[in-house]
């Protein structure tokens, strides 16, 4: 049993090798190759699980879960596993580690006022995914050597300090503006695609930059420190629909929606966000 687990092992180590000697440039190509990226996903998981107070209302995760995976189903990366989580906390923030595991945050459910803006943020997390926004950053910013020790167990402290920025932080890593535009690219033709209004994303960017200094400010944080320049965002979304072939019928909210947010509000109010 251990002789086999060390040969996986240092067939992982061969693996990580290989696709490090078959691509040079750092940053431009990701390095880390699928299942690298699934095992990082699989251990960040596991990590975040013990961090993170989790909603299970049966109607929330099920809503959440289906309205996730319609938009995953019609992505650009639609073959890998996508596995949503409801996190307890005010905090207005959604976010994606390696490897399709999302985290949506009370506080952006109970923000978002239609359907089509809750999905609108979630479409553009999953973009996050399918551009391996974050195995990218993480090899530019750790090195492959770094990830590949995480991976096999030798760097526990690592992966814990890693989990406790994202509980922190609301992200793994800050991703630069062109795959904060990226996400939001993707993100509108998934909402497109699963024939709900893109429109969405540009509402609720544009609400939060008007939400922003007033009431609830303080649990918007988290959101502009990961996304910067809304208003910005909100035009550049607006002109990519623009150049989209008119589709009639596209949702803007659903009763699903209505009923879910509804049981978010009337539950107890989650304990305050760490570092608050
Ligand atoms: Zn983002």
């Amino acid at each position: 049993m251990s002789a086999l687990i060390a040969r996986c092992r240092s067939l992982v180590i061969v693996s990580v090798a290989t696709s490090l000697m078959g691509c040079a440039t750092v940053g431009q190509i990701n390095l880390v190759s699928e299942p690298e990226e699934l095992a990082m996903g699989d251990a960040f998981a596991g990590e975040l699980e013990k961090e993170l107070r989790f909603i299970t209302d049966p109607t929330v995760v099920g809503y959440i879960e289906a309205l996730g995976q319609s938009l995953a189903r019609v992505s650009q990366r639609s073959n890998i596993t996508y596995r949503f989580h409801v996190v307890d906390t005010d905090e207005v923030n959604a976010f994606a580690v390696p490897g399709g595991y999302l985290y949506v945050n009370r506080g952006l459910i109970e923000a978002a006022d239609t359907e089509a803006e809750l999905a609108g943020v979630l479409g553009h997390e999953i973009g996050h995914v399918v551009g391996k926004h974050s195995a990218r950053q993480m090899t530019q910013q750790l090195g492959i050597s770094a990830i590949a020790g995480m991976l096999l167990g030798q760097d526990p402290g690592m992966l814990a300090q890693l989990t406790t920025q994202i509980v922190a932080t609301g992200a793994i890593t800050s991703y630069s503006r062109d795959m904060e535009s990226e996400a939001d690219t993707y993100g509108v033709q998934e909402l497109y695609d699963a024939g709900i209004d893109p429109n969405g994303l540009a509402t609720f960017f544009r609400k939060l930059e008007d939400m922003r200094g007033g009431q609830g400010g303080g649990t918007l944080e988290q959101f502009f420190s990961t996304h910067p320049d809304p208003g910005a965002r909100a035009e550049a979304v607006l002109n990519q629909i623009a150049s989209l072939p008119p589709k009639s019928g596209l949702r803007k909210d659903s009763a699903a929606f209505r009923e879910a947010k509804a049981r978010v509000l009337a539950l107890p109010r989650p304990p305050s966000a760490p570092g608050q």
